[in-house]
């Protein structure tokens, strides 16, 4: 019969340690599970890999585009499927992370790192991507909006962060991105240029660190339509397009 007490407090004491060892893996989980956001725009709130879906996955998707595989069309699309693994896992290596192609709290803190409160990435900015003419965000032509404008803008730039890394983190110049309807007009552009749409960035070197083919070859990995020297009219500019087709010409560097 004392059999029975000296049981419960040995149960007490197994218990009792085991609630130590969950109370300290519930401590251990809430300080990596949930990195603190850095900045006022945007914190993931969960681990995120191959099978996934939501507006999360697409906030990942935005950032890592620059990383996909060259020559492919990598689509933002909220769904965590393969070739945002191998995007991550790309960008994992690119910035001396595990790479395992999840995107968990170190994966995020690099983010975090690389993103300004507008959410831009840190080596770039609006002011350098608005309308080429008159600056600011004249009206767009019919069938798209400012908005979506910015968010074709916002996808560029994180690509163009990508590059400016791959290149060894030298500086890139922005010539020419957005272009309004008024600044079409004014330059006699082409109707379906994918600069009326945000969809257009053009690049050139920044410094002697980059060389116009070197930003034109790292390119090729970050954006489906690359167009440089050898290519007319595009010697002394890098233009680099999101759009649906894979096309990279610059004849005088690959
Ligand atoms: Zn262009």
């Amino acid at each position: 019969m004392h059999q029975i007490p000296r049981l419960g407090r040995r149960l007490g004491t197994v218990i009792g340690s085991l609630l130590v060892t969950l109370a300290a893996s519930l401590v251990a989980i809430t300080s990596t599970a949930a990195p603190a956001h850095a900045d006022a725009c945007y914190t993931w709130g969960r681990t995120l890999q191959q099978g996934a879906t939501g507006a999360d996955v697409t906030q990942l998707q935005i950032r890592v585009a620059g990383w996909a595989t060259s020559g492919t069309i990598f689509s933002i699309d909220g769904s965590y499927g393969p070739a945002t693994t191998t995007a991550v896992r790309n960008f994992q290596s690119a910035y001396g992370l595990g790479a395992d192609g999840v995107a968990g709290p170190n994966t995020f803190s690099k983010l975090y790192a690389l993103q300004d409160d507008d959410c831009t990435p840190i080596h770039f900015t609006w002011g350098e991507v608005d309308d080429v003419c008159f600056g600011g965000w004249p009206a767009p032509v019919s069938g798209t909006s400012v908005a979506q404008v910015k968010a074709n803008l916002m996808q560029a730039m994180w690509r163009a962060e990508a590059i400016r890394h791959r290149l060894g983190d030298v500086p890139l110049r922005v010539t020419s991105a957005y272009r309004s309807k008024a600044c079409n007009d004014r330059v006699g552009g082409a109707s379906n240029s994918n600069h009326l749409y945000g969809r257009a960035m053009d690049l050139v070197p920044g410094s002697s660190a980059s060389t116009m083919c070197g930003i034109a070859r790292a390119s090729r990995q970050s954006f489906a339509q690359v167009l440089g020297p050898g290519y007319p009219d595009h010697s002394d500019h890098i233009h680099l397009g999101i759009q649906s087709s894979v096309f990279h010409s610059a004849s005088q560097c690959f």
